[in-house]
């Protein structure tokens, strides 16, 4: 059977733009097909920041992938030409024996990864507009940075465009078909046909591989960018961190300097609001500030000021936070990957490539296989 593509990847936010990058410059025919308009609202990958780092507190078998990860993003800098990643170091806050600074810790000291432990009297002097309780310390990694998530996504797109992928967004998935020798996939507009199918759909993964009942829960997540209420010198990048900070065992807080005027996003990992992505309301309101606010005035205070912004974006969790990367069990001209949990951008340069390879060869990257759906069968969402 003669198909029009090698290959269709359906959803172009972080992992799907890294994918038909990846699938386009092993010179493949790629199609990629995307929902909505560039850019859009209404996923997991909008915004101006998303935090890289190496000393991996959710578990230290994602440090060889970091470790990928980071070399792809720079090679794929290098070929654009453009700055994607910015190293500015990260400070991860909390008590010693937590999630955030134990389980960071665990990674560094396991892969031998450059980091520093800081008392909370230290975090304070090095950055007065922290303010540590009793039980706090921090792990600081150098290696930790910025990703500026849609001129990533923007990229992998324009280099997938000049390897000769067709990008077509505004176009939705309607339905997909398996058959003898590919796979069909449905628009409003055309039916494709493909030797295999990526579906990289975020929050939407379940509802398009309704088959494999994936135990995936879409959660609402705002996030805020605030003015500093009084000493904005004190928020400058060069003096002011990114940072997760765990205030307790079940809430920790995460954000970033703004790069061009004095300002800090904010938002509480996990918000426990579990939506249907086609009917989440995208207003944020008053109640979707009140923990941010409380660990601003306790934690940053000269942060405590009006908000500039404030936006709605989903996470696409498993039971376990840890990502999916498999090939359908009945159709292996299929593959799917869900790596959000509220972590996933960082990968998504990598998760490209385990997608491509998965296409391509069939088998991923070893140290991939523990993102594989077998672990989770039997759980639920
Ligand atoms: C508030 C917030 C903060 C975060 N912070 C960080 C961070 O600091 N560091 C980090 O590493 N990660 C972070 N993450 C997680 C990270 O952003 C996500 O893991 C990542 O963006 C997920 O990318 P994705 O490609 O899976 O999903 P998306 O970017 O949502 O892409 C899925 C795409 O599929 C499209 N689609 C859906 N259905 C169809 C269909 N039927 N047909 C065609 N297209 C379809 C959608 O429109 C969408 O564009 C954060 C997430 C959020 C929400």
């Amino acid at each position: 059977m003669r198909t029009e593509y090698d290959a269709i990847v359906v959803g172009l936010g972080a992992m799907g733009s890294a994918a038909v990058y990846q699938l386009a410059a092993r010179g493949l025919r790629v199609l990629g097909l995307e929902a909505h308009a560039q850019g859009h609202v209404l996923g997991s990958s909008h915004g101006e920041s998303r935090i890289i780092r190496m000393a991996y507190m959710e578990h230290p078998d994602y440090v060889p992938l970091l470790r990928r990860a980071y070399e792809l993003w720079r090679e794929v800098e290098s070929q654009a030409d453009t700055e994607l990643l910015r190293q500015t170091g990260g400070l991860f806050v909390g008590p010693l024996e937590g999630h955030v600074v134990g389980g960071s810790l665990r990674s560094a000291r396991l892969h031998e990864l450059p980091h520093e432990l800081l008392d909370g009297a230290e975090v304070h002097r090095r950055y007065p507009a922290l303010h540590p309780g009793p039980d706090d310390v921090a792990l600081f990694e150098a290696t930790a940075g910025v990703l500026f998530p849609e001129r990533c996504i923007q990229t992998h797109l324009r280099l997938a465009t000049e390897h000769g992928a067709v990008i077509r967004h505004n176009e939705p998935v309607r339905s997909w078909e398996a058959m003898s020798e590919g796979v069909a996939v449905a628009t409003d507009v055309a039916r494709y046909v493909a030797g295999r199918v990526v579906f990289t759909a975020g929050a939407w993964t379940g509802k398009l591989l309704a088959d494999l009942r994936l135990p995936l829960k879409p959660e609402r997540q705002t996030v805020w960018w605030l003015h500093p209420k009084e000493r904005p010198e004190l928020f400058d990048p060069a003096r002011f961190p990114i940072y997760i900070w765990e205030t307790s065992a079940d809430h920790s807080f995460y954000g970033f300097p703004h790069m061009e005027w004095p300002g800090v996003k904010v938002g509480r990992h996990h918000s426990g609001e579990y939506v249907d992505p086609d009917t989440v309301s995208r207003e944020v309101v008053a109640t979707d500030e009140v923990a941010v606010r409380e660990f601003v005035r306790r934690h940053i205070p000269a942060l405590d000021g009006d908000v500039a912004s404030g936006v709605v974006c989903l996470y696409t969790n498993t039971p376990d936070e840890h990502f999916l990367a498999d090939r359908h069990p009945e159709h292996p001209g299929v593959v799917y990957a869900s790596p959000c949990s509220g972590h996933g951008f960082k990968f998504a340069s990598v998760i490209g490539e385990v997608l491509a390879d998965l296409v391509t060869t069939g088998q991923a990257n070893p140290a991939a296989n523990f993102l594989r759906a077998e672990r989770l069968v039997g759980t639920s969402g």
